[in-house]
């Protein structure tokens, strides 16, 4: 079984299709927004922070206040339900290996916004059966259908998916 990271998790709200293709290792040189928030994180006003925070080599947390508050940095607000998920399934995460994180917030710097992230009980179930889902679909040997979605522009597999 796959490690499922957090940004399988983001892709599973965005595009069951690109969360497909990415955990195939089907990859575009295209600059991708990973890699553009990176630079943002980078660039901006959280110099001080511990970033960039791998655990189990499975997820890569942007960044973590003393342990206490971890943040996932996004640019636009257009995926929110999606960055939720992530960050809960962060929170998730480390509950299960004991390691206490308060809460997330859900950062989004060129806007000014944060928003607070809290995982409930019953989030558990639900991140335990998307989990499953995801298992389900990226192990399948078809890529999901493509059918136009109002991001596809956007993403790094649009020539992909038009050819
Ligand atoms: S181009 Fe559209 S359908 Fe294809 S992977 Fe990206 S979001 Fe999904």
């Amino acid at each position: 079984m796959k490690n499922i990271t957090g940004i399988m998790i983001y892709y599973y709200f965005v595009c069951k299709r690109k969360l497909w293709l990415f955990s195939n290792e089907i990859t575009m040189e295209h600059e991708s927004d990973n890699v553009m928030l990176g630079k943002l994180l980078d660039e901006n006003s959280y110099n001080k922070e511990k970033k960039h925070i791998m655990i189990d080599n499975t997820i890569n947390i942007d960044f973590i206040k003393k342990w206490e508050v971890l943040h996932e940095i996004k640019k636009s607000q257009s995926m929110e339900e999606a960055s939720v998920w992530q960050i809960k399934y962060y929170l998730y995460f480390l509950k299960k290996r004991d390691i206490k994180v308060e809460k997330g917030i859900l950062d989004y710097p060129k806007l000014k916004i944060r928003k607070e992230i809290i995982l409930e009980k019953e989030d558990i179930k639900y991140i335990e059966e998307i989990l499953k889902h995801i298992n389900d679909i990226i192990n399948t040997e078809k890529v999901p259908e493509f059918n136009i979605l109002k991001i596809c522009k956007n993403c790094s597999y649009y020539d992909y998916c038009l050819s």
